[in-house]
């Protein structure tokens, strides 16, 4: 088992090198030229051999000097730079020559040489196009809005992504781009949705644990327990590094009516607001609001704050991250008593488009309900457990980096079985 095993290793780690090998020898470059204002190397690179596939890319003199890739400039064990900035000086990134062979050669003003291979070049090309595969295929995949008319909920077998990494891959691929996927026929044990989470790599502790159990209690049998409606929300909105997963494991549902889960996209109601009511939008995205949580668990008391708009933004304008929830946010609220009246006016708007933009679904035993709790918000109507009839989840949450890190290595690892 263990030779055989190793084997397999061995004749994939061959077939990737003989790939890889393939791959670049099929770069070329046939023309280097420094740009008249001495800023730019421009290599005409071919991509597939033939000369109709040249372009002419230009790579900023400073960023190949500091991206050299020589032993005393970067680690290749690590792939990490280890140039030494203290000495690092600007002025110097100028060549004393330039050209093309096998690699682009750039020997610099102080007779320090760097090459470079021209898939790795072209890999990391600077025109706007490369640039944009790169974020799309690699860093994140680009998501994909969904509004209530849109809606469908993609299922994966539980046995297919435990064992399986293209059903991994394909889970966590959807998971990004949809924000939501159901993991179907999981087993009926507390231990699912942890298994789960090591799949990616481990679950994200909060100030309430690792997993988390949602059950009515035994011991109050004959007494019929209600649970109330369960207003749609974000989890943890009082975190600065909020979870980015919720991972709900259904054990037993309750058969009696009600318990149906309550899901939108709060990325596709923001981009509503955004088109439809600018000014709600801008309120929402600029307001800072108190999220909070005062409590303890298991002996260890808490009360944690945190200060973020309802729609968080990046500096490209870019939604980020949803922060709702009704019982969260702080009685304090930090702003100028002015702006209160037209805040809570937007904040209205943006939660009635939320129910308006909501789908309702009920989880089976056996499901696993896996969604952004960054981007969607999501609720529970009420129910009413009885005996020998008690709803069981179990939830556990995961981060986003390591989804996306998993969704790398799981992307790296197919493009070189192909
Ligand atoms: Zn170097």
């Amino acid at each position: 088992m263990f030779v055989a095993s190793v084997k397999k290793v061995l004749e994939s780690s061959v077939q990737k090198y003989l790939k890889t090998t393939i791959k670049s020898a099929s770069f070329s470059a046939e023309s280097v030229k420094t740009s008249t204002d001495h800023r730019y190397v421009v290599v005409g690179i071919n991509k597939s051999g033939s000369k109709s596939d040249c372009e002419q890319l230009k790579y900023p003199l400073v960023w190949l000097r500091d991206n050299c890739q020589c032993s005393s400039c970067f680690d290749a064990p690590t792939k990490s730079r280890i140039i030494d900035w203290t000495k690092f000086d600007l002025k110097n990134a100028q060549p004393k020559s330039v050209s093309i062979n096998k690699q682009l050669e750039v020997i610099w003003k102080d007779d320090h040489v760097s090459k470079f291979d021209f898939k790795w070049l072209y890999e990391r090309s600077f025109t706007a196009e490369s640039r944009q595969k790169y974020l799309d295929n690699h860093y994140r995949p680009k998501p994909m809005l969904w509004s209530k008319e849109q809606f469908e909920m993609k299922e994966f077998k539980a046995g297919d992504v435990f064992e399986n990494d293209e059903a991994l891959y394909d889970w966590l691929e959807t998971l990004a781009r949809y924000g939501v996927a159901m993991i179907k026929n999981a087993d009926l044990t507390e231990d699912q949705a942890r298994k789960l989470a090591n799949r990616i790599s481990f679950i994200r502790k909060t100030s309430y644990g690792e997993e988390f159990i949602v059950r009515a209690d035994p011991n109050a049998t004959n007494v019929a327990y209600t649970s109330n409606l369960l207003q749609i929300h974000t989890d943890l909105p009082y975190y600065e590094y909020t979870p980015g997963v919720n991972l709900l494991h259904c054990i037993a549902q309750t058969k009696l009516p009600g318990a149906f889960n309550m899901l939108a996209d709060g990325f596709h109601v923001a981009e509503r607001l955004k088109k439809e009511n600018p000014k709600v939008f801008k309120c929402l995205s600029t307001t800072l609001v108190n999220w909070s949580d005062y409590g303890a668990d298991g002996g260890t008391r808490f009360e944690t704050i945190q200060r973020s708009p309802v729609i968080c933004l990046d500096y490209e304008g870019n939604i980020t991250r949803i922060n709702h929830s009704i019982p969260q946010r702080d009685t304090f609220f930090s702003v100028d008593a002015e702006v209160v009246d037209e805040w809570y006016s937007a904040l209205k708007t943006f939660v009635d488009l939320l129910h308006e933009e909501a789908v309702y679904f009920k989880t089976e035993p056996g499901d696993i309900l896996t969604f952004s709790n960054i981007r969607l918000v999501h609720g529970r109507t009420g129910y009413t457990d009885t005996e020998g009839n008690v709803r069981h989840i179990v939830g556990a949450y995961i981060d986003w980096d390591e989804i996306y890190s998993r969704l790398r290595i799981l992307a790296n690892d197919k493009r070189m079985k192909r």
